[in-house]
């Protein structure tokens, strides 16, 4: 199940969850999703600032749905983010909202670098 598969994600590869209110204008996606962004090589997932705790949490497992579904364009990622949400138990929305809440670390003034943001796309 992508429930399983997106926490193993999070408990075994120690992904550093950072809220931060430099995402404006780059990253991945398009429109309400330059909400976050993973980074792969650092092994963070960055969540752009002053987002309510669900839409937190929504951003964390889209985020997530990515780095397990390369292949997924950003509308599959999406759909399945809303399903996969909607769907979960109060256990386990409670386990992601840690980790979009409790675990995550606010970092207001990380560093730009060029290596850090993808360009966007159009
Ligand atoms: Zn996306």
């Amino acid at each position: 199940m992508l429930v399983e598969k997106l926490k193993k994600m999070l408990d075994e590869s120690s992904y550093d969850v950072v809220i931060t209110n430099k995402l404006t204008g780059c990253g991945r996606g398009h429109d309400r999703y330059t909400q976050g962004m993973i980074l792969p090589d650092q092994m963070r997932i960055l969540i752009k600032d002053g987002l309510s705790p669900e839409e937190r949490t929504k951003t964390l497992i889209h985020e997530l749905i990515h780095e397990s579904h390369p292949d997924w364009d950003e509308e599959a990622v999406e759909k399945n983010t809303q399903t996969l949400f909607e769907s979960l138990n109060d256990e386990d929305k409670g386990y992601f909202m840690f980790y979009a809440q409790e675990a995550a670390h606010t970092q207001t003034n990380l560093t730009w670098q060029p290596s850090l943001w993808f360009t966007p796309e159009n």
